[in-house]
């Protein structure tokens, strides 16, 4: 077996939240009732009217291959849509559509590092981020931003980052699993750092744009500093806006030599992303749109809740978050208290396990998003499952033994 596989893929993980939903397919086969709050997708149907026009496409016709960046009409709306919410203005030509925004993400990383190449990632990362790029030969650079820059990276630690081997700087505003919003201000501090090394390209994953809360607004890089266009790929999608995950649609902007890239990628190795989702993502992006602002009032409601009884459960605590739909909950007022069964909880990865088996709740550990001491918690699932999950956690954090006073 080992002179079957390639030595690349030594660098990679499993994804931590598709091992999460493995947990939780096994305990629910073996009978237990489990809440599950690991859940990265929305938890209602994809809106009718986008539904009723995949249907469509499949009765007319869409069903043979497309070009391998995406329709034209897929693009013209892409670049339609980047014009009207984020006054980015991009030629169909430098736009790419892919199987996901992950496959865009990937493919960015296949056509630009060369071994040892570096890509800075800012901590709490989305799960996928290091693992495609080690995979694809580069150096995922690490930079944590805890708590106390709330989550955000800072221009200091940017520029300290920086090397002359730097390739990408990614960027994930709004931020899984932090919900962190970067402001523009904020942004305009980070592009001035860009802006004096050249040779370092920005990803901006903006999948989660709709879903910002309270007074926090998305702000695309590149509306506060336009300059950097020529070096930027905007990532985004239609899988979480308008719960279309199982379509597999993302789209990627960026200067013409870089989608040039991409295309040759897609061309050998997908071809094109499916013909009917295609046409389905056309209504998305250019029909109504009550959809997306339904879809945000519903989780910001989640969001205040689930925040207010994570915080009124001791040992754990969470910023309400300013985006995405996932609270990030601070555990370590938990750590070195032992269990029923006598086991002391060490870290984060303990407390998630003793969740699951006690509490019959399921989270991920924030060690896997480069966080260690935190648990995230999906609120893409109904208010009575967050209320009755929060209770299961109040019991079982009543039930642990606190800590031995040191001799
Ligand atoms: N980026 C982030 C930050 C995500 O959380 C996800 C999905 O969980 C993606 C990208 C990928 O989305 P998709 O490939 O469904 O477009």
């Amino acid at each position: 077996m080992d002179k079957l596989l390639a030595d690349r893929l030594s660098a990679v993980k499993p994804s931590p939240s598709m091992a999460a939903k493995a947990r939780v397919d096994a305990l629910r086969a073996a009978g237990r009732s489990i809440i599950d709050f690991t859940i990265g997708e929305p938890d209602f149907a994809t809106p009718a009217h986008i539904i009723a026009a995949g249907v469509d496409a499949l009765q007319s016709g869409h069903t043979r291959y497309t070009g391998s960046t995406g329709t034209p009409a897929l693009r013209t709306a892409i670049a339609a849509k980047l014009d009207r919410e984020n006054h980015l203005s991009y030629h169909i030509d430098e736009i790419v559509v892919g199987n996901g925004a992950k496959h865009i993400i990937y493919n960015a990383f296949a056509a630009t590092l060369n071994d040892g190449d570096e890509v800075i990632i800012p901590t709490p990362y989305w799960v996928s981020y290091p693992d495609m790029v080690a995979i694809n030969g580069g150096t995922p650079v690490i930079v944590p931003c805890g708590i106390d820059s709330s989550f955000k990276l800072s221009a200091a630690a940017l520029d300290a980052a920086i090397t002359a081997r730097t390739r990408w700087l990614v960027l994930n505003t709004p931020n899984n699993p932090s919900g962190a919003v970067y402001t523009a201000a904020e942004l305009r501090d980070l592009c001035a750092v860009l802006m004096r090394h050249p040779q370092v390209w920005l990803m901006t994953d903006e999948i989660y744009e709709h879903f910002v809360y309270g007074e926090a607004r998305h702000v695309s890089p590149l509306q506060v500093e336009p300059a950097l266009q020529a070096r930027t790929l905007v990532v985004n999608g239609v899988s979480k806006a308008y719960a279309m995950t199982g379509w597999r649609i993302g789209y990627g902007a960026g200067p013409r030599q870089l989608m040039k890239a991409l295309a040759l990628l897609m061309s050998q190795s997908t071809t094109c992303p499916g013909a009917m989702s295609q046409a389905a993502a056309v209504t998305a992006l250019s029909g109504p749109q009550q959809c997306v602002q339904q879809g945000r009032a519903l989780f910001s409601s989640r969001r205040a809740r689930i925040a207010a009884l994570i915080n009124a459960i001791p040992g754990l605590a969470c910023l309400p978050p300013d985006g995405a739909f996932y609270v990030f909950v601070d555990v370590a007022g938990l750590l070195g208290k032992r269990t029923p069964q006598g086991a002391t909880l060490a870290n984060d990865v303990d407390v998630m396990m003793y969740f699951l088996e006690q509490a019959g709740v399921a989270t991920i550990d924030g060690a896997s998003y480069g966080q260690p001491s935190y648990l995230r918690m999906s609120f893409a699932t109904s208010i009575e499952q967050i209320e009755s999950g929060c209770q299961h956690l109040r019991d079982a954090v009543s039930q642990l033994i606190p800590q031995l006073p040191s001799q």
